[in-house]
């Protein structure tokens, strides 16, 4: 499969914080040809492994889950009211058409309302509409119609748009945060899979990121790794209406090198080690800049008596809004990069 297919295929995967088995199986399959070992823990994380020569143990961790909402309540004009999981721009929620789960594993569509703006006073419609004030119209009339459709509470949903490629090797889909990071684990797993390693490789697909690193956490402490390498689909902001200087990433600089973020202040030797990498093997790469959003590796690094961890992220434009964009040269050279990295330990980081 290209990468441009099998990003479509992991974007397409429904994988809402929590309710992540559907992209859980597609990586399964893909992933488990590749490596000595796969298996799925309690918190349901993805934990596929190599052995290595040595005794030093990598754990590179991707994170499954992407930002949704869960139905609240179903009300007694059919009408579901729901509450994000992970973080979500209000403003940009009315009117979009949802994919909501039922517990029957169907994906039911329904279309986010709010108040139509003739109805509402002048100064109301300055203001954004908070979620609670939103609700789902599936086309029912009751909450028992409702029901009898097969809606409940509980009900996972996000907005899915189609995935489309806008331009050779620039495309857009949904949930790139973190699926990009997947990609880039599952094909560095590809190209490394007939190499013998010198260190022992944890591919961590993680769950529950978007509401607070809750599977890394988890993985993180039964893996018991030596370090740590989190791959995600961060903030391209090169757009109009931002500043240079608040830009966290670009896109078409390659891969975005973590200094500091507000979950991890990666040390110094992780920096360095991946930007030899980097330059010993040409790859373009940018530095993401501090401090903005967290990652997995915000819980990694304070796992047990500490991991030495860094990040690397895909920049991809408009994460945690319905459809992201990204490069794929981006995504290629942020490969190259975790693949080399993987070689290159543990000299590169004076370990071992
Ligand atoms: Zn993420």
């Amino acid at each position: 499969m290209d990468l441009i297919a099998l990003l479509r295929e992991l974007s397409d995967a429904f994988g809402v914080a929590g309710f992540e088995d559907d992209v859980r199986g597609k990586i399964e399959r893909l992933i488990a040809p590749l490596v000595d070992d796969v298996r799925t823990d309690v918190l349901g994380n993805l934990l596929a492994s190599r052995k290595g020569k040595g005794d030093l143990t990598l754990m590179l961790d991707a994170h499954m889950d992407e930002v949704g909402f869960i139905v609240k309540w179903i009300d007694d004009k059919g009408y579901l009211r729901f509450a994000p999981l992970g973080g979500w721009d209000p403003r940009i929620l009315p009117s979009h058409r949802v994919e909501i789960l039922t517990r029957a594993g169907e994906r039911r569509q329904g279309v986010i309302g709010s108040a139509p703006p003739h109805i509402l006073s002048e100064e109301d419609r300055k203001r954004p509409i908070p979620i609670e004030s939103m609700f789902i119209d599936v086309g029912a009339s009751s909450r028992e119609e409702a029901t009898e459709m097969g809606f409940r509470i509980g009900d996972p949903l996000t907005i899915h748009p189609p995935f489309a490629e806008l331009r050779p090797g620039y495309v857009s889909g949904k949930a790139f945060d973190d699926r990009a990071g997947c990609v880039v684990l599952l094909e560095a797993a590809r190209r490394l899979a007939e190499a013998p390693l010198k260190t022992n490789v944890v591919f961590a697909f993680a769950t529950g990121e978007e509401v607070g690193a809750r599977g890394a956490r988890t993985a993180a402490y039964q893996i018991d790794p030596d370090v740590s390498l989190s791959v995600e689909g961060t903030i391209g902001a090169d757009m109009p209406a931002v500043a240079e200087e608040n830009q966290p990433v670009r896109l078409g600089r390659g891969p975005a090198i973590t200094v500091a973020d507000r979950s991890i202040i990666v040390p110094r030797r992780m920096v360095e080690g991946l930007e030899r990498v980097a330059e010993e093997n040409s790859i373009p790469y940018q530095y993401k800049l501090p401090t903005y959003g967290g990652t997995d590796a915000g819980a990694i690094h304070v796992t047990r008596a500490g991991v030495l961890s860094g990040v690397v992220s895909v920049p991809c434009r408009f994460i945690h809004s319905p459809t992201s964009t990204l490069r794929v040269d981006d995504l290629e050279n942020t490969i190259r990069l975790v693949a080399g990295f993987v070689k290159a330990l543990p000299d590169v980081l004076a370990l071992g």
